[in-house]
């Protein structure tokens, strides 16, 4: 059975993945969510075990020491990580995985896993409407100074990614990202053919 692959989307905070990775979660049953670790506090609303582990400083540093993260980083001042045992077994079962993570996350992921990964860079439309979203989501404005400040960096980094995605319409964006996963999971290369092949054809070739 052919491996699972990792669908890595990075974006400036307040772009709007967790939105799209929401959605997408939704409308492909068959994708698993790698869900993060992180030292950050949780924001109104948001739960541990729903949309991160929030651990301590001591327990994510124990993580590390015990190599439980396939990639960590310090963002925005926090500590982030994915854990590793998750993302193994997933894509042994041939599950392809949604990961949420940062630039410094996605150049990890893809020096280790450079065939079985698929980087996504979402943009926001404007540096004026990231403003708008981060506000909107009620994040204090010193974590929105800070986030609009790496965002600038951020956006240079998508030149290294396998494809941008802008999210302008929200459908839009998330059908598009329906399409590149579709089309990633068409490649031969993550097909298995051999059924295909004639008894013997294969052997023949390999001569
Ligand atoms: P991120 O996970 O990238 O930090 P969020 O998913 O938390 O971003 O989205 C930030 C804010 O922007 C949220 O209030 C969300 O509802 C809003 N948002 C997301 N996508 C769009 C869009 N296409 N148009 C307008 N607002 C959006
Ligand atoms: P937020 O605090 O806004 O949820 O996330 C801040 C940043 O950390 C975002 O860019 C998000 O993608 C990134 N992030 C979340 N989880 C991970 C992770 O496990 N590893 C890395 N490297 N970045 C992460």
């Amino acid at each position: 059975m052919p491996k699972g692959v990792l669908i890595v989307i990075s974006a400036p905070s307040g772009t709007g993945k967790s939105t799209i990775c929401r959605r997408l979660l939704e409308r492909r049953e068959e994708l698993r969510y790698s869900m993060s670790c992180t030292t950050r506090l949780p924001r109104p609303g948001e739960k541990t075990g729903r949309d991160y582990f929030f651990v301590t400083k001591e327990e994510f540093k124990r993580k590390i020491s015990r190599s439980e993260f396939l990639e960590w980083a310090v963002v925005h001042d926090h500590y982030y990580g994915t854990p590793r045992h998750f993302i193994e077994s997933t894509v042994k079962k041939g599950r392809n995985v949604l990961l949420a993570i940062d630039i410094q996350g996605a150049s990890s992921i893809r020096r280790k896993l450079p065939e079985d990964s698929v980087l996504i860079f979402l943009a926001p439309p404007s540096l004026e409407s990231l403003k708008q979203r981060l506000a909107g989501r009620r994040d204090c404005s010193q974590s929105v100074a800070k986030r609009l400040a790496n965002s600038k960096e951020e956006l240079v980094a998508a030149k290294d990614y396998d494809y941008l995605v802008v999210n302008d319409d929200l459908d839009k964006a998330v059908s598009q990202i329906e399409h590149i996963v579709t089309a990633e999971g068409l490649k031969v290369s993550r097909q298995d053919i051999s059924a295909l092949i004639p008894v013997g054809k294969l052997e023949e070739q390999r001569q």
